[in-house]
């Protein structure tokens, strides 16, 4: 994806009120990510934990996704990533759907990697668990596949309910 900057990443969220995007925290190497190799760009919040984000591009804009941890789950476990289907530490994460069905408290939950590394780890870039099932399928081809899910979802949070 192309490098994106602090006013890129505020302005791009659909299921955050005006404030809160003003208030969120960004990634303190916004500016050093390896964008090339990025899907979507995905953090932790520093001061909130429980708070992760992702943006990524979606029907040819920026689509910023806020999604909290959810209270159910202690902690990331083993299971897969509904994204890029890699089997690691992955969290439940819960969206808030965008406009009227999220202040309705429509919400939409995935299993995602902790780190939010997906489009690192469908590169080979990142050490994986050694209890992975080795697939055949090219680098390309788990990208496509990592994007597919991806647009899913940002999808189904833009959806109204
Ligand atoms: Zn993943």
């Amino acid at each position: 994806m192309k490098p994106l900057t602090e006013i890129d990443v505020r302005s791009s969220f659909v299921n955050l009120t005006k404030g809160a995007t003003k208030r969120l925290n960004l990634p303190a190497d916004l500016a050093e990510r390896p964008w090339e190799e990025l899907d979507y760009l995905g953090w932790q919040d520093p001061k909130a934990p429980q708070n992760h984000y992702l943006v990524t591009e979606h029907d040819g804009r920026l689509c910023g996704v806020a999604l909290r941890a959810s209270r159910e789950t202690r902690g990331p476990r083993k299971t897969m990533c509904a994204l890029c289907t890699t089997v690691g530490d992955v969290a439940l994460l819960v969206a808030n759907r965008a406009g009227r069905a999220g202040q309705d408290g429509n919400s939409v939950g995935t299993y995602i990697c902790a780190d939010l590394d997906c489009s690192l780890k469908v590169r080979g870039k990142r050490k994986l668990d050694s209890a992975v099932v080795h697939e055949t399928l090219s680098v390309e081809q788990k990208v496509d596949r990592l994007v597919g899910n991806l647009d899913s979802f940002v999808a189904r949070v833009l959806r109204p309910a």
